[in-house]
């Protein structure tokens, strides 16, 4: 809360962002740091995975105008300037009911189920050894079921042009063989798209 009130006083200097409340501007951080892997796969495939992006998806930057009552595309885009850092480095809140009011008609779902990584992790890829983002995504509706209840999201799986490997959720496709990642997982597939927490 310290750090929102210290973001809100900047506002506050700013002409065009200063009739940006303390709930508007809470509502911007938390639903940015829920859609950070949906921004980082439109972003351009020489974007590091852990450097901030410049800008934002139109789909993204509308959902973020609706769901958090900014008043025009513009807003959306100062205060990206203003809070990505704090945005990119620390982890989402779940957050349901902006995605269920404004989040189906700009086609942004809660809880989007990604590879671990946005990188080819094949040690023999040309796509990997240049460090370039996957960006060829494949994205299928999916239940995930929570402890307080089901929720309807999507499963996006990302694919290596260069070495065509495919990578799911809790899993990668190699040639003919699916191999499981090396670790355990908060959600684990249960069906083919169907996802347990
Ligand atoms: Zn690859």
């Amino acid at each position: 809360m310290a750090i929102l009130l210290s973001l809100h006083a900047v506002l506050q200097h700013d002409e065009a962002l200063r009739h940006i409340s303390l709930r508007q501007l809470g509502s911007f951080v938390q639903l940015s740091k829920a859609l950070k892997r949906d921004i980082l796969l439109v972003q351009a495939t020489g974007q590091p995975e852990d450097q901030l992006p410049d800008f934002l998806l139109n789909g993204i930057a509308g959902f973020l105008k609706d769901a958090c009552n900014l008043q025009s595309i513009g807003n959306v885009a100062s205060l990206w300037t203003l809070l990505k850092t704090s945005v990119w480095f620390e982890q989402p809140l779940g957050l349901y009911e902006p995605f269920r009011q404004h989040g189906h008609i700009h086609g942004i779902l809660p809880d989007a189920l990604y590879p671990l990584h946005h990188m080819c992790k094949n040690m023999d890829c040309q796509r990997s050894l240049m460090g370039q983002l996957l960006t060829t995504a494949i994205q299928r509706d999916a239940l995930l079921y929570t402890l307080s209840g089901v929720v309807a999201t999507k499963h996006v799986q990302l694919h290596c042009e260069s070495c065509k490997v495919t990578y799911h959720h809790n899993s990668f496709v190699k040639g003919d063989h699916h191999h499981y990642y090396n670790c355990i997982l908060d959600i684990n597939q249960v069906a083919t798209h169907v996802f347990l927490e």
